[in-house]
């Protein structure tokens, strides 16, 4: 059987290497953008996050972050219900309520979005004019924003691009040119913003700041002297805006394993004009500590193969590490959404016979699946048991979200991630 004989042939579209790319529509099983919360609300560390939605969104976020909302959470959801749902309630009144007695109880917030969901937008309740209200009410204690994470307008980590969006549109365009620096944009982990920092900073490269800051305070410096890095691969609303404000992006490879991250520090350094002495210098001996860490990983991983259901945007570069530094052969790669210029370096260091489909059409998908008996698939959780019980060997994908993937010194525990399950199978079936 020819697993793909189902995609649709007129959407068909052809990347650097003719690699084909099949767009498909149809039911989707991922998670909305408010799952966005979870990680960016640990980044932020003055932020709190107000949810205005159903209780299906409270659920959702709530069995998101597990554990953490037993600590004190900076999220929360302000219900719609059903006097709002039926105009009873002015939905605007209500929300203001809401916000001030927190921000009452509070005081420790000095940014609070206002998160749109589903609800929220299918009755029209316009948050950026709440936001704008408010921002009025509470200009010396906290600035108040807005951005949709509803499962209509986004897909899981689209959540953050909409967040971030909304953080770069509160900067003045066009602003004044300042001296150079570099902006590393997407949300990473305090431990590899710091690990990157200092590899900046012994390169020579000593103006640069991380976006999103890990504080409110923290200002954001971008001007038409700004270069950017994306630190991940689905921030397309957020690159666009920060070239509305003059600044521009540096195309490379996402920092995911050891030729992905010698490739994105490589192209900043030659934007500064690092020696490659210099950079070798830098780099040579996190390198090698990161190939010995790897290597353990290689023999479990090799030749395996490999499909990705559509859920991060992340499929496209974990695939190019997974082939190119662990040997593995990938099948198909699925994601929710391909920005094709964001991602040309990587599409090129793509092995040729990947298949690459955008958009999901579920159940087509699981049959392609079946009908290539990949030996792991990396999946969202409500795929993964059922996949399981069929004997196919599954990887949660949000957890390749939650944890630290990128860079030299988290190239092993990525490779570990894709190890684990593929060597429990193998014990299992022993
Ligand atoms: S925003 Fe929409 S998709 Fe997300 S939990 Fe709420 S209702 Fe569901």
């Amino acid at each position: 059987m020819n697993a793909v004989v189902d995609l649709p042939k007129d959407h068909l579209s052809s990347v650097g290497k003719n690699i084909p790319i099949y767009k498909e529509r149809g039911q989707r099983e991922v998670f909305c953008g408010l799952t966005g919360i979870i990680w960016l609300h640990r980044k932020i560390q003055d932020a709190f996050f107000l949810v205005v939605g159903s209780r299906t969104c409270a659920h959702l976020v709530q069995s998101a972050a597990g554990v953490m909302i037993f600590a004190e959470p900076r999220f929360a959801t302000a219900i719609i219900d059903d006097r709002d749902l039926a105009g009873i309630a002015d939905a605007h009144e209500e929300l203001d309520r809401v916000v001030k007695s927190l921000l009452t109880r509070r005081p420790d917030i000095k940014m609070l979005f206002l998160v749109g969901s589903c609800p929220s937008e299918v009755i029209k309740l316009d948050l950026s004019r709440a936001a704008q209200r408010l921002n009025k009410e509470f200009l010396n204690q906290c600035r108040i924003l807005s951005y949709s994470g509803s499962g209509i307008e986004t897909t899981f980590t689209q959540g953050e691009d909409a967040c971030l969006a909304s953080l770069v549109n509160e900067i003045p365009k066009p602003v004044m040119a300042e001296e150079k620096n570099l902006l590393v944009v997407g949300c990473l982990p305090d431990v590899v913003e710091d690990q990157f920092q200092r590899l900046f900073n012994k390169l020579g490269i000593a103006r640069v700041s991380f976006f999103p800051p890990k504080n409110s305070q923290q200002k954001i410096e971008i001007h038409s002297n700004t270069q950017y890095l994306l630190a991940q691969p689905f921030l397309a609303e957020t690159a666009r805006l920060i070239e509305e404000r003059g600044a521009k992006r540096i195309s490379a490879p996402f920092p995911f394993g050891i030729e992905g991250t010698s490739a994105w520090l490589k192209a900043a350094a030659n934007q500064w004009g690092v020696s490659a002495q210099k950079f070798d210098e830098v780099t040579q001996p996190k390198i090698e500590r990161a190939q010995k860490a790897l290597a353990r990983y290689i023999p479990m991983l090799e030749s395996k193969r490999i499909s990705f259901f559509p859920d991060s945007q992340l499929e496209i570069p974990l695939a190019r590490f997974l082939s190119q530094e662990c040997g593995m052969k990938v099948l198909e790669i699925g994601t929710p959404y391909l920005h094709k210029q964001h991602l040309e370096v990587e599409l090129d260091l793509l092995p040729e016979n990947s298949r690459i489909v955008e958009g999901q059409d579920v159940e087509k998908q699981l049959d392609r699946c079946r009908a290539d008996k990949p030996d792991i698939v990396v999946c969202g959780l409500g795929l993964a048991n059922p996949l399981e019980a069929e004997g196919i060997t599954t990887k949660w994908s949000i957890e390749l979200v939650f944890s630290p993937v990128h860079g030299y010194e988290q190239a092993a525990d990525l490779a570990e991630l894709f190890a684990r399950p593929l060597n429990r199978s193998m014990k299992l079936a022993a």
